[in-house]
């Protein structure tokens, strides 16, 4: 019996465990399993191999049963993810239903996950911004939160490495609160996202229309190729799973890589219960883990263990990987672990149409929109709330699709070549300020269908945030307004928190012990042989889509735990 425990130990070690294989997990292995280390993956969900699970991929939209919308009984069970714009008929199987992994909504939160290889990274919209100093020092300069313990020179060389090998189109815009990166080249503007750009330089010159940078590939051929990806062919229909490889996804890019390597290991339906943690020895060995179809529990042992379940799913691991030594979750020695999560605020937005550029329209696909940096707030504090908002803006110009009549009528209305208005449109992407009372912790009733506690989520507005709502749409209009927009309509969908889907915290980095849980490398304090290196770490959450800095938050620490292993 004692052989065949130490046989199983043997065959089950490795030198390096990743929790989860998405956008932050697959960037881990492909780091670890470059440098060496026989590295085990550990995914919760099914397998979706590059390619060939991509169903709908090259599906036309009347091969779809519903024209791609989802049915109304499929919304009724599932009125969490139904509230998220991507569920649709061709991705939904790349969607958890609400019925399958319950969570406790101790106040209302739209929680949108994927498990299964790749994650998230199968669905994102790839827009990929860099933070800068501006959002680092924003906790010090605000007094909110706690100090980042690094600055933008500490991950700059990180973004360029990310950003590099997933391929990112932007153009150099020369921002200093929106560094440039290693751009591919640009999508283009539209002429009425050139008209408004050109109106902002002359009337408010600190602000400026920017083409979103995204993680698609434009260029460098043959650089691509060695990941087996190709350049985008502008199909916008990335959440389906694209077969040229042309955006970023972990299942087109980091896994393939790293299995190249000869070092991943991968387990699918491993649904991670904790960590384990050895008081002798001071330190994390491995992880427990339960088969999500037989409910068999198994230990993975290594030297090092990346966590990078999502944000608030690696907060409930560490809260439930729970010892003598941290009755409270792994690390949790300061009580803030599960504290301070926050989300970013999506809940408003404007429309408006002009009348003028008769003379363009707009042709074809383009997977990126506009981008309006962040203006307010940067320099200097000059409105009653804390922070500020980033805004995607879009204009374009189509032909009017008229329906009317049938037979020969119908027929020549919808030939007929006339086009509309341009339509502008922006949303707000709103900064909100991580708090105590902003929580996630385990429910002591409530078990998943594997025994797992379930995760209790309490977050919501404050005044900042409505504050910020309403500053948002009078600048918006006045400026939408001061071009010649008309027909401007506001909206503000008071939606829950979550459906932004850049949770964030929970987890945070920070220089002092006794206020955060994870050091300036994204290990515990307590127990540096974990790094936590995916949303749970963010300190606080700026204005840009995050996934980024997930990404290089994990390359640079799988460079710290490799150089620094005994
Ligand atoms: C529609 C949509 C649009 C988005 N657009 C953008 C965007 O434009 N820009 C941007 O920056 N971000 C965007 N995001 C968010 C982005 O997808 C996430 O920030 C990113 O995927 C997070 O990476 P992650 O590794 O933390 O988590 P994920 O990519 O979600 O991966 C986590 C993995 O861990 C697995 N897992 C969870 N729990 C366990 C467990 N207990 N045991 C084992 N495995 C586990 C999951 O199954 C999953 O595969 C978008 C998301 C969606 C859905």
């Amino acid at each position: 019996m004692a052989n065949l425990n130490i046989n199983s130990k043997k065959e089950n070690s490795y030198d390096a465990i990743v929790i989860g294989s998405g956008m932050s997990g697959g960037w881990a292995a492909k780091e670890l399993c470059e440098k060496g280390l026989k590295t085990l993956v550990l995914e919760r969900g099914r397998e979706v191999k590059h390619v060939q699970d991509y169903p709908t991929t090259n599906k036309m939209p009347w091969e779809f049963e519903h024209r791609g919308a989802i049915p109304e009984a499929i919304k009724k069970e599932n009125p969490v993810v139904s509230r998220c714009y991507a569920f649709r008929e061709d991705a939904q199987h790349f969607f958890v239903k609400d019925q399958e992994h319950p969570y406790v909504q101790e106040k209302p939160f739209d929680w949108i996950r994927g498990y299964q290889t790749g994650g998230k990274s199968l669905l994102w919209a790839r827009q990929v911004q860099r933070w800068s100093d501006f959002d680092f020092e924003g906790p010090a300069r605000d007094g909110f939160a706690v100090d980042w313990p690094i600055r933008y020179q500490d991950i700059a060389p990180w973004y360029s490495h990310v950003e590099k090998f997933i391929g990112v189109s932007g153009n150099k815009d020369g921002r200093d609160n929106l560094p440039d990166g290693e751009f591919l080249p640009p999508f283009e503007l539209t002429a009425g996202e050139l008209y408004f750009k050109d109106f902002l330089r002359k009337n408010y010159p600190e602000r400026e229309i920017i083409v979103a940078r995204c993680a698609h590939i434009t260029g460098n051929k043959e650089f691509y190729a060695k990941q087996g990806r190709a350049l985008c062919q502008n199909r916008t229909l990335c959440q389906r799973g694209c077969p040229f490889g042309g955006y970023f996804s972990s299942n087109s890019s980091t896994l393939p890589w790293a299995a190249n390597t000869g070092n991943l290991s991968m387990q699918h339906h491993a649904v991670v219960h904790s960590i384990i943690y050895d008081e002798a020895k001071g330190k994390a060995t491995g992880v427990r883990v339960i088969d999500a179809n037989t409910g068999e529990t198994t230990e993975y042992y290594a030297k090092v263990i990346f966590l990078n379940a999502s944000a608030l799913n690696s907060n409930l691991i560490l809260l439930n990987s729970t010892s003598n030594r941290f009755p409270n979750g792994l690390g949790n020695d300061s009580g803030v672990l599960g504290k301070y999560v926050a989300f970013h605020n999506y809940r408003a937005g404007i429309s408006g149409e002009y009348d003028g550029l008769k003379e363009y329209t707009t042709e074809g696909r383009r997977p990126t929109s506009g981008y309006f940096p962040r203006f307010r707030n940067v320099y200097k504090q000059e409105t009653d709330f804390l922070r500020g908002y980033a805004a995607g803006f879009s204009a374009s110009r189509s032909m009017i699709t008229d329906y009317s009549g049938i037979g020969e009528e119908l027929e020549q209305a919808l030939t007929r070549e006339e086009y509309g208005p341009w339509r502008v449109g922006s949303h707000m992407m709103g900064e909100t300020i991580p708090k105590e009372e902003s929580q996630v912790s385990l429910d002591p009733v409530k078990k998943d269908a594997w025994g797992i506690p379930q995760l209790k989520i309490a977050m919501d507005y404050d005044a900042n945030d409505e504050a910020m709502i309403k500053d948002y749409l009078e600048q918006m209009t006045e400026m939408f307004e001061a071009a010649g927009f008309t027909n401007i309509r506001t909206r503000d969908d008071k939606r829950a928190p979550g459906l932004d889907i850049h949770e964030m915290g929970g987890a945070r980095m920070g220089n002092d012990p006794e206020t955060s849980v994870l050091n300036k490398w994204n290990q515990i304090h307590s127990c540096p042989n974990v790094y936590v290196t995916d949303g749970a770490c963010m300190t606080s959450t700026s204005t840009q889509n995050p996934s980024l800095t997930y990404m290089a938050f994990a390359a640079r620490a799988v460079d710290h735990a490799v150089k620094n292993m005994g």
